[in-house]
């Protein structure tokens, strides 16, 4: 795997490359290898934009195709291409597709953003959103300042954290939030998933088939689709502790087991393990634009039909937002609803 050297993008394939006095650069796309070639050192952006699009799950690559097919002058940011659906090994409820994989999905999505409807854009953490007189300012993690007169945020939502001892010292030594991509590392290890929803019980489903030794802790009852319970609990393969509540992660350099508490009786229990998944929920993503929307309790923007804020010219859409709904054909929807909301606003404002 490479990255770009232009947009920090991962490459996975060799289609896009150029030799430069013997060494290799590998691109996303035609239009960056455009941009290397043209000014190897230094590549530019414009001073201002008429849209910039915050996040690269499901909404926002949507709203990148039709901000593209809509001729908007649009750069696009995201810490990564994909979001939440890079997680999911299943799925079933995507039109078009009977079953497809979230990887394969979104490299569909991202195939054709990029070489479809290429946008200007950049792999990179937005950390501040700031209204200016007549532009809106958004500032990176990576120190640069992009422009425009309309953002559309499509940030989605990030794996909640427990706060328990263990859990951060021992992250990325046994302590996982993400599913897909580790169930790999742990193959025919004890291991416990924490959470009885379903990611949860996906992840132990998937980690139970990966050979894994696998116990489930839930506060309460798990409260996952019953299909996916009736899979977990059939054959009796995977240990379930209802009720009980995790209160720390043991373990010095790597994980060696945690400790549960009943609900009922305060009795404690310790398990061991070499790994601890952690799927207790989400929480949306908007530390960046907090002062510039109106949140609801959960967190979640609130937005009107057409997708605006009450900040005249910001958008948003997705997971990030209170529409009704976390999938993935619900989210692009809102996305493309997004986009054709930005040209509608950007258009009254030029009368
Ligand atoms: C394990 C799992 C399985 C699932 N399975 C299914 C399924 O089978 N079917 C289905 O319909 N749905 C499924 N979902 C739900 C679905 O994935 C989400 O509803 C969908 O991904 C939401 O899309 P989104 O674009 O709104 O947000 P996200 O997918 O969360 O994407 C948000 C994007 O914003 C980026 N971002 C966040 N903050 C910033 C920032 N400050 N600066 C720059 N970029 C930022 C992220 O990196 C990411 O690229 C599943 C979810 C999970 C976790």
């Amino acid at each position: 795997m490479y990255t770009d050297p232009v947009c920090g993008m991962t490459v996975k394939d060799e289609k896009f490359y150029v030799d430069v006095e013997g060494k290799k650069y590998y691109f996303c796309s035609h239009q960056c290898l455009q941009k290397f070639k043209n000014s190897p050192s230094e590549y530019s952006w414009k001073d201002l934009y008429e849209l910039v699009i915050i996040g690269g799950g499901p909404a926002g690559l949507t709203a990148a195709v039709y901000a593209s097919i809509s001729k908007i002058d649009t750069f696009f940011i995201t810490n990564d291409i994909g979001g939440q659906v890079i997680d999911s090994s299943k799925v079933k409820n995507y039109m078009g597709f009977d079953f497809i994989t979230g990887g394969e999905l979104i490299n569909k999505f991202r195939d054709q953003f990029l070489h479809e409807h290429f946008l200007d854009h950049k792999i990179d953490e937005v950390i501040e959103l700031k209204q200016l007189k007549d532009r809106f300012e958004i500032v990176t993690k990576e120190q640069y300042k992009f422009y425009s007169k309309a953002v559309i945020i499509a940030t989605g939502m990030k794996k909640r954290k427990l706060g328990i001892p263990g859990e951060k010292e021992l992250a990325r030594k046994g302590v996982s939030y993400r599913s897909v991509q580790d169930i790999g590392l742990f193959k025919g290890l004890d291991v416990v998933v924490i959470g009885g929803g379903n990611s949860g019980v996906q992840t132990a489903n998937d980690l139970n088939k990966n050979g894994c030794n696998v116990s489930i802790v839930t506060k309460g009852e798990m409260i996952a689709d019953r299909e996916n319970i009736d899979k977990l609990k059939k054959d009796n393969a995977v240990t379930i502790f209802e009720g009980h509540d995790v209160t720390k992660i043991l373990g010095k350099n790597k994980v060696e087991g945690v400790v549960i508490q009943s609900e009922k009786s305060n009795k404690t229990k310790t398990i061991n393990c070499e790994a601890v998944f952690i799927q207790v929920g989400f929480l949306p993503n908007t530390e960046f634009c907090k002062k510039l929307v109106d949140l609801n309790q959960a967190g979640e923007i609130e937005i009107n039909y057409d997708c605006s804020t009450i900040t005249p010219g910001i958008f948003a859409c997705g997971d990030v937002t209170n529409a009704f709904g976390k999938r993935i054909v619900i989210a692009s929807g809102e996305g493309a609803k997004a986009a054709l909301s930005v040209k509608e606003y950007l258009l009254a404002k030029q009368k």
